[in-house]
């Protein structure tokens, strides 16, 4: 099928190449002609596993292609994705600013052939019927500066025989195994009240569907939802909400835990074993965070206000997490007393492991609250060290390696849980340091083996 995918960040170049891979021939449109030149020359601007590989396999292939030129695209697809970003605005509300401007540009761009416009952003409940709107919109503007005809949209689109549908796609890619996640789902959900276009979709999906590319073909067709688009777009949410309630209802028993003296790894596995329960999402840690949870749970209790709904239970998993945020914080404190003029060292910074992916990482906000205290703060990790891909880092000193970050360091705090860590030279690391101390924000490492090099231990509710 032909398919134009709008924006190349993490879903947008993901869902572009692993669609170009099944035999889709998918042209990438993105604004940002810097990004266009990047991965014209067969580079991911982005950083996930296995991507750079397939990008080089589907452009060779002549599936996948790269424009800034948004009518190109537009013409080439029968199937146009929306995957620009939709970030949090200061009140919690999304920013659908991206999606209007391209919602417009589609409008101003089509021609008779019949589209299925995809909303793959994640948007707030009811922006279905909004981008038809603004999709009409583009039309009727496109027609008045070309004949100064002031027709509606729907009266531009009978006369030009442009016929469309929209189709709510949420995606639930998870970052650092985005491509896996993308042949391997555990569902896809369509929202659409077009049967036409959901045929279409189906098509679309149909070899991910009949797990043609999954990791085990054998096991039986991916569910796929489908519902009206209101209820697609809310699953998105209700999903991304459910998960970082999960974390923070774990965190809040691992801060009962440290106080009782119980090991929430204990407990995590102990409740986790109940299949009602699941053992997924009930790590104790530092807090959530990343472009995702933190916008969307808070544009969920924004939507609910909106409609005159107090979301208590969502407002509490944003507050225990923002108190979560300050736990590294307090355990530096119990050990060191004064952080005025001590050296931390973050082992990571990226809000996960295997992602480049900075935005709302916990890291950040530590480094602000530890050069608030008056802190010097150094940070190693795996792939903002090699790439020097710092943007929106201040406040912090990278180090290339993780034996020159712990030279000098008062205490370490394991921010990110990246596999390379577990294997460090812990017992060079602690030389090297003023204290060995190791706050693990992860529960990641090996508690016995550091105390066994002598390091000072403390975790999160153990
Ligand atoms: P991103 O910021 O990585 O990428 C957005 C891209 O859109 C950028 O390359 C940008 O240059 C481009 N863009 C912006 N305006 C444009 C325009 N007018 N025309 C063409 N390109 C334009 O965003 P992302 O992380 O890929 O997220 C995209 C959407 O998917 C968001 O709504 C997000 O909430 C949702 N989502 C993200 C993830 C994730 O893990 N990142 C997972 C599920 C859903």
């Amino acid at each position: 099928m032909h398919v134009c995918v709008i924006g190349t960040g993490y879903v947008g170049l993901v869902t572009g190449t692993c669609l170009a891979h099944i035999g889709h021939h998918v042209i990438c449109v993105d604004n940002n002609e810097e990004k266009v030149k990047l991965m014209k020359s067969g580079q991911s601007p982005i950083f996930e596993p296995g991507l750079s590989e397939l990008m080089s396999s589907a452009s060779a292939s002549g599936n996948l292609e790269f424009t800034s030129d948004l009518a190109a695209g537009v013409a080439h697809g029968d199937i146009l994705f929306i995957a620009v970003g939709t970030p949090p605005l200061p009140t919690g509300e999304s920013d659908t600013r991206y999606v209007e401007a391209v919602a417009r540009g589609i409008g101003a761009h089509l021609e008779g052939d019949y589209k299925v416009i995809v909303n793959k952003s994640t948007v707030p409940i009811g922006s279905g019927d909004w981008v038809r709107r603004i999709v009409l919109d583009g039309l009727a503007e496109r027609q008045k500066a070309h004949t100064n005809d002031v027709a509606t949209g729907e009266e531009v689109a009978a006369k030009k025989g442009v016929v469309f549908d929209v189709v709510s796609n949420p995606e639930f890619l998870r970052e650092g195994c985005a491509v896996f996640d993308t042949f391997n789902p555990d569902r896809i959900v369509l929202g659409s009240n077009s049967r036409r276009a959901m045929d279409m979709m189906l098509q679309l999906y149909r070899p991910i569907v009949d797990r043609k590319y999954a990791e085990n073909p054998s096991l039986p067709e991916v569910p796929v939802v489908m519902t009206d688009i209101s209820s697609a777009e809310m699953i998105k949410y209700a999903a991304n909400a459910f998960l970082a309630t999960k974390i923070s209802f774990i965190n809040e028993v691992a801060n009962i835990c440290d106080r009782v003296g119980a090991d929430i790894t204990q407990i995590s596995k102990g409740i986790g074993l109940d299949s009602r329960i699941g053992s997924k999402f009930l790590q104790a840690g530092i807090g959530w965070g990343g472009s995702c949870f933190p916008k969307d749970v808070s544009a969920l209790v924004h939507t609910a206000e909106d409609y005159g709904y107090e979301a208590h239970l969502l407002k509490a998993a944003v507050e225990v997490n923002e108190r979560q945020r300050l736990i590294a914080i307090e355990k530096l404190q119990q050990v060191l007393k004064i952080l005025k003029g001590k050296t931390v060292g973050l082992l990571g910074l990226t809000f996960k492991p295997d992602t480049d992916d900075l935005r709302d990482a916990p890291a950040l906000n530590l480094i602000d609250n530890l050069n608030r205290l008056g802190a010097k703060v150094k940070a190693y990790d795996p792939i903002v060290s090699q790439t020097g891909m710092r943007h929106g880092l201040s406040g912090v000193l990278v180090e290339t390696d993780p034996e020159r970050l712990a030279d000098g360091c008062d205490a370490l705090v394991l921010v990110t849980d990246w596999e390379q860590f577990r294997n460090l030279d812990y017992d060079k690391m602690a030389k090297l340091m003023n204290h060995p101390v190791m706050i693990d924000g992860r529960n990641f490492l090996d508690k016995k083996a550091l105390e066994a090099v002598g390091f000072q231990y403390l975790g999160i509710g153990r």
